[in-house]
């Protein structure tokens, strides 16, 4: 589960700067790769849809439009696959 710290980890980590345009972020807001939508959640489900590597912060609605790759199943899969394989590392495993 994304917490607003895991936001703050990931607005420094971008030097405050918005991951789309590259803009310095008034009001950060976290963009979703794959939407927090509920079809999406029953599909890919929670653990996917709330990590924190699902998404960029970035400064406008525009930008996050900018981030979503709902509609390209391939970058999805290929999302999924870095999560999990993540939370494998996290978990000393392969
Ligand atoms: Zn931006």
């Amino acid at each position: 589960m994304r917490t607003k710290r895991d936001n703050v980890y990931k607005i420094n980590r971008q030097g405050g700067y918005c991951s789309v345009c590259g803009a310095y972020m008034q009001n950060p807001q976290f963009a979703h790769k794959i939407a927090n939508r509920d079809d999406y959640r029953r599909k890919y489900g929670s653990v996917i849809i709330d990590d924190i590597d699902n998404g960029e912060m970035v400064c406008c609605n525009r930008c996050n439009d900018a981030v979503n790759i709902g509609n390209k199943p391939a970058e999805v899969y290929r999302l999924c696959i870095r999560i999990y394989t993540r939370k494998l590392r996290e978990m000393g495993l392969k």
